[in-house]
Parts: structure tokens; sequence; C-alpha cells
């Protein structure tokens, strides 16, 4: 059966949206351009998200410090050797904010990486109080021939999670930023964490309605992870019986109640993910590959016969 996004599967994949949008596998390479963020140097907050360790999800030649071009070059040699699928690559700005710097250093920046033979587009990682008019229209016009994305950490829907984990921005900034993002025809993505301290699984479905109100393109989940030398590891070790956490099987399950109420048109980057254990300061699902977290979602779905958008009300 052919679901309404074109395929097959139980879910709007990520790797059939860009089948669907450039008719083969595009690779997303890791960049990191030496951005920082205003939630750590003090212009919104000091400390940083109480979630946040950038290291647990960057890899290891993004560390090195090398340019944009050197790191782009790495990553596409890396992922040849290992994949050998892919030809086409999005730049991925992933570490901190990256458009929290000046226009002309973002334009740079941006303009290099499009420069390097191979890459097809962006994808940029910020926090939706990094962007403004300007920013946003120099985007929308790489965006006119090129894959331009950029990406929200949002995180929760609810006012006072985004107090407690201090991000220092509420769910209203986040819709404005996204509205005017997608109103200039760009790519528009965010990101979410399910099972932040004070969200129960209710809250987590519910949010669903908030998430579908808002004109993505794209959205990615994963659930709570602790990480050493984070300010919510310290708070773990005091006060653990503030936070819970799912066996993987009840994850799924409760992912599966979410992605029913998810908007059909929502492409879901992702639903999990595990950092290296090395990283963690809680409870963790062992060494468990993202392909084997998707195969798991895919025979559950299957198992409950329960696809995207079935319960979705526009
Ligand atoms: S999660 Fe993002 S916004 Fe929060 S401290 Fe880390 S880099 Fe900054």
């Amino acid at each position: 059966m052919k679901y309404e996004w074109g395929d097959d599967r139980r879910f709007n994949s990520y790797s059939g949206y860009f089948r669907r949008l450039f008719g083969g596998r595009v690779q997303k390479l890791a960049v990191n351009a030496g951005f920082t963020c205003p939630n750590r140097d003090g212009t919104v907050g000091q400390g940083g998200c109480t979630f946040c360790n950038n290291e647990a999800f960057t890899p290891s030649y993004c560390m090195s410090g090398g340019d944009v071009e050197w790191q782009l070059a790495e990553g596409i040699v890396f992922h040849r050797r290992r994949y050998r699928r892919a030809d086409m690559y999005l730049a991925y700005f992933q570490s901190f904010s990256n458009t929290y710097a000046p226009l002309d250093r973002l334009m740079e920046i941006y303009d290099r990486a499009l420069a390097v033979p191979g890459v097809v587009g962006l994808v940029i990682g910020t926090r939706p109080d990094c962007v403004d008019d300007e920013k946003l229209d120099y985007f929308a016009r790489l965006a006119r021939d090129r894959y331009v994305a950029i990406e929200y950490g949002i995180e929760s829907c609810h006012d006072a999670t985004l107090r407690a984990v201090n991000r220092r921005h509420d769910f209203e900034c986040a819709r404005r930023a996204v509205e005017a993002t997608a109103s200039r025809g760009i790519h528009t993505g965010a990101h979410f964490i399910l099972g932040l301290p004070g969200e129960s699984d209710r809250m987590l479905v519910d949010q669903t309605d908030a998430i579908n109100s808002l004109p993505l393109t794209t959205v990615k989940f994963h659930q709570l992870q602790i990480f050493e030398g984070t300010p919510m590891a310290e708070d773990y070790r005091r006060n653990p019986e503030k936070y819970r956490f799912w066996e993987l099987p009840d994850y799924i399950d409760i992912y599966i109640e979410i992605l029913r109420r998810l908007r059909p048109d929502l492409v879901v980057e992702r639903f999990a993910s595990e950092a290296p254990p090395r990283y963690h300061a809680g409870p963790t699902w062992g060494l468990v590959r993202n392909e084997q977290l998707l195969a798991m979602l895919e025979r559950r779905l299957e198992e409950r016969d329960a696809w995207q958008g079935e319960l979705y009300m526009p």
C-alpha cells in the first residue's frame, strides 16, 4: 500500500523525502564552523541549556579545527569509504548556533560550503532567537537554486519545560522563527527532546497538535539522554526522582502514539538516537545503531498496523 507521501513505509521518511527531491541518496556531512551560542556567552544566558553537550553529537573530523572546505572533503572521504552510495552531499552545520554571527561572516562560510564539489545544499542548525529578516532574506536567496534548510532547536512546546532547562526562549519565539523561515520558501526543521523532566507521556502526545500547527518541513525527535559534564547530569545525581527513562520498546510505543497524530506531510528525520556510551551520565539503551532503531520502529508499526497521521485531524 502506498501512503500519501508516495511510498509504502509507514511514516514519511527522510530518505524518501530526499529521493523525491533529488532522485537519489543524499548524505549529510557535519561541519563545525566555529560558531558559539548566545546561551553560553552571556548574551541571552550563561551555562547553556542544561542538557547540552555538543561534543556527544559531533564527529571527530569536525573537532580538528580544519576549515569548512577541509571538513567537507574529510566527510566525503569518510562517507564514500563507509557507504559508497551517495554522490550528493549536504553540508550540515550542527554544532552550537550556526546563524549566531554577523551576516557577512555567515555569507562567507555558507557561500564557501556551497562551492565545494558535490555539495548540493545546506542544513543549518540554530536557535529560534538567532535569526532576523536580513539573515533569512540571505538564506532565501540561496534557497532559490540550492537546497537550504534551517533546523531550529525547539525541544518542547511547553514554556515551563523550556524555563526549567534554561533554554532562554519560549515557544512563541520558536513559532515566529519557523513562520518567518517557512514563509520565505526555506525548508524548515525542528528538533524536540522527548522525556524532559516534568513532561508526562500525555503531554508529549498532546504537544503533537502544537507541532502540527507549525509550517515545518521536517521534524526530529530524540529521547532524553543525560550527558556527563552538563548541569543536567549534576541535577540528575542530586534529584534522580525528577527524571524518567523508557525502556526501548516502551519508547517506541509512546513514539508511535505521537506518530499516529503527526501531520502526514511532516518528514520524520529521526525518532531516537544513541550517543556513544562514554558520554552518558544516565541510563542508556546500549550500543544500538540508528538503522537498528529504525528497523525496530518499522516492525512495531507493522505489528500494530499503525502509520503516521492516521489520527491527524486538520
Ligand atoms: S543546546 Fe544549543 S542553544 Fe542550548 S546551549 Fe547548546 S548550543 Fe546553545
